[in-house]
């Protein structure tokens, strides 16, 4: 479901909350919120999932979630698997009940990152009035400003305390995950691997193979907080939350730059992770892992391109040729789980983030794919994917893999 609006604020990307899903644990816990606030009298509920929401809810905890949330009302979580989807395909009906008379039933689709619809809370101040990258960089290169500071103008003096706070729970986040051991919730006996990349020098160690072992290492330590259902930051989603951190983390520590300086690229991000969710998504159930992993992706090649004070272009091709080399691909979480691939995948795309930005140094003045024409590419060839590869775990490795271990 593509927002048919202009951006809204940076604050709504960025979420603090707890995994291990923004669209099937956060969204429906938003949904739910809002519906207490609105039924205050009602005693009783039947939620009714549908699409994704019923195909994986299951193993993300989305029912766990709704009776938590909805609690001390009593009812019914109702996984339907048959009924097709309209609009989006996380979908989800509240009916309220009072006394066992029913209140209302309203139809919420939970849109990704957190994001619901409708939703009668969204912060609409801050909304941007531009909606392609080419004319920010414009506007910005006019106004001889940078991206951060075109969206401080737009979203006002509350933007950087909460750029701040994001990035203590994204620093907190990796903290924690690098402290524990273990097998990861949910019954696939996933271990816990971030300590143990974070820990394993080799001794003749190269720079280039330091920096992959602990950019991946913060990668794994988020997602497995992720999974284990700790408290991260959707970048732009659960499943996506540790790409970004990483490399800001890496790059902080390795070249020293100062907190200021991370939360300027938090906010240039923060622009082009609200792009892609207004001109395309950021939805795993609408377009694939390419929506989240290839969003989060670009969003890190972008901060890293702001860390390093490079230009519009070199922005726009770092952001461009990371979500490029993500098109097509799948989500197919085994068992519904926020497991495999998505934790790996996290490293693997901080480390193209990387790599973008070395190519962005050489070969911005080059290129012929924007980023704006790579974002509408992503979201057509999202929509092209069978359902089976749109976060249902019933296509890939989600698939195969229960098969080949049997
Ligand atoms: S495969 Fe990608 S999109 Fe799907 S749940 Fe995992 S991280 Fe999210």
């Amino acid at each position: 479901m593509k927002n048919d609006k202009k951006m809204s604020s940076i604050r709504e990307l960025y979420r603090i909350g707890r995994g291990p899903s923004s669209s099937h644990t956060m969204g429906p816990e938003r949904a739910c919120l809002q519906m207490k606030k609105k039924y205050p009298e009602a005693d009783g509920y039947r939620v009714t999932l549908y699409g994704s929401l019923a195909m994986t809810g299951a193993g993300h905890g989305t029912d766990r979630v709704i009776r938590e949330t909805l609690s001390p009302m009593t009812g019914d979580v109702v996984f339907d698997r048959k009924t097709p989807t309209e609009r989006h395909p996380n979908m989800m009906d509240f009916t309220l009940f009072k006394n066992g008379k029913e209140l209302s039933t309203e139809r919420i689709w939970s849109i990704g990152g957190v994001a619901i619809f409708p939703d009668c809370e969204e912060r609409g101040e801050g909304v941007y009035p531009l909606s392609t990258f080419r004319d920010i960089a414009r506007k910005c290169t006019e106004k001889n400003v940078r991206l951060w500071q075109y969206a401080e103008a737009i979203e006002g003096d509350e933007l950087f305390p909460y750029l701040e706070k994001v990035w203590e729970t994204m620093k907190a986040s990796i903290e924690r995950g690098l402290s524990v051991r273990g097998i990861l919730p949910g019954g696939l006996g996933t271990e816990r691997r971030a300590q143990i990349i974070y820990q394993k020098k080799h001794i003749d160690e190269s720079p280039q193979t330091r920096e992959n072992r602990l950019v991946s290492s913060y990668a794994f330590a988020v997602g497995e907080e992720n999974a284990a259902g700790g408290v991260i930051v959707t970048a732009p989603t659960c499943g996506s939350s540790g790409v970004l951190p990483a490399v800001l983390r890496y790059m902080q520590e390795s070249r020293g730059f100062s907190d200021e300086e991370i939360l300027r690229a938090l906010a240039a991000a923060g622009v082009i992770g609200n792009l892609i969710k207004t001109n395309a998504s950021i939805s795993g159930a609408e377009c694939g892992c390419q929506a989240e992993i290839g969003s989060a992706c670009s969003m890190a090649a972008a901060a890293l391109a702001e860390l390093f004070g490079m230009g519009f272009d070199q922005i726009d091709y770092a952001a461009e040729v990371a979500m490029e080399h993500h098109l097509g691909l799948t989500c197919d979480p085994i068992g519904g789980l926020v497991q495999i691939p998505c934790i790996e995948r996290n490293a693997v795309a901080a480390m193209r983030a990387i790599n973008a930005l070395s190519l962005a140094n050489f070969l911005a003045d080059s290129h012929k794919i924007s980023f704006d024409l790579v974002v509408k590419t992503m979201y057509n060839t999202g929509t092209d994917l069978p359902l089976g590869y749109r976060e249902t775990s019933s296509g890939g490795l989600a698939k195969y893999y229960p098969i080949e271990k049997n």
